[in-house]
């Protein structure tokens, strides 16, 4: 069995949370890029290049992309090969959060008691954390960090089955069309279709680490990803929510059988920030 210290994924953890929230993956710029050209809107193309401009900035400058530097969102793959030492495997995980936060001068923007005080919790503990143990003997570790203002204009539903696949495509862009310009878009569009509540809504989020551009592997759920971003863009809420043809960057589809009753939907909306970087160790 191959023996892993914690430090490892702590030290991993702190450079992904600075590297996340400092360079935009090539994958969105290049989308970003080719966007200018689509865009049919002027101040939506301004708009398209600002964005640009700002990455450009954050990248030169090893600045944040955005204010929001978000909650930290981690998912780790852990094989069933590895022996973890050195102490606790979440407690690490924290560790390499709050010293990435406080290294890279990130906002901490968590808050404890929610419903209450919201007092800060001063080093944005704890990580948003999310294990799998799958085959092998290394560890995949995926940093996140997820603002606010996306977030917030995620959605869930649990349909009636007899609401089929049209359904569930209204229920979507009806997500879309509500969070306008409050997400920040152009935007990912991330979808949990079935499973159970918490495993869509899983679902919803682990599907933004994927690539933008990349096709999705089942044809049938590929269809309706592009059906669902044809129908997003159709709303016209532009970059920036200031009106325009490109509103939507990618849709991602992930999928579970469901419940006989039961017909869950989810969406996890991510805004033009898309910040996700990973490693193996
Ligand atoms: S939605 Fe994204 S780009 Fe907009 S403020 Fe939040 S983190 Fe920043």
């Amino acid at each position: 069995m191959r023996e892993v210290d914690v430090g490892q994924v702590t030290e991993a953890v702190a450079r992904l949370a600075i590297e996340a929230c400092t360079y935009l993956g090539e994958d969105v710029v290049d989308f970003l890029e080719k966007a200018i050209d689509r865009e049919r809107s002027e101040t939506g193309r301004d708009v398209l290049v600002q964005l640009l401009e700002n990455a450009n900035l954050a990248r030169d400058t090893n600045r944040p992309l955005c204010q929001d530097t978000g909650l930290a969102v981690v998912f780790l793959e852990v094989g069933q090969d590895v022996h973890l030492v050195g102490g606790s495997l979440e407690e690490a995980v924290d560790e390499g959060v709050r010293r990435g936060y406080t290294d890279g001068y990130l906002r901490k923007s968590a808050v404890a008691d929610p419903i209450g005080a919201r007092k800060n919790t001063g080093d944005n503990t704890p990580a948003m954390l999310h294990t799998r143990i799958v085959p092998g003997d290394k560890v995949k570790i995926i940093v996140a960090p997820k603002g606010g203002g996306a977030e917030n204009m995620s959605a869930i539903g649990m349909l009636k089955p007899a609401q089929g696949r049209e359904g569930a495509i209204e229920f979507i862009v009806d997500t879309v069309s509500k969070a306008g310009p409050n997400p920040c878009p152009p935007i990912l569009v991330g979808v949990g279709l079935g499973g159970t509540f918490e495993k869509a809504a899983y679902m919803a989020k682990h599907s933004l680490m994927r690539e933008v551009g990349s096709t999705n592997p089942d044809p049938r759920l590929a269809e309706l990803e592009d059906e669902i971003e044809r129908r997003c863009n159709d709303l016209g809420i532009g970059p920036a929510g200031l009106g325009g043809t490109v509103t939507v960057i990618d849709v991602f589809i992930e999928e579970l059988p469901a419940h006989i009753a039961s017909m869950p939907v989810a969406v996890n909306i991510q805004c033009h920030s898309a910040r996700h970087k990973e490693v193996v160790i």
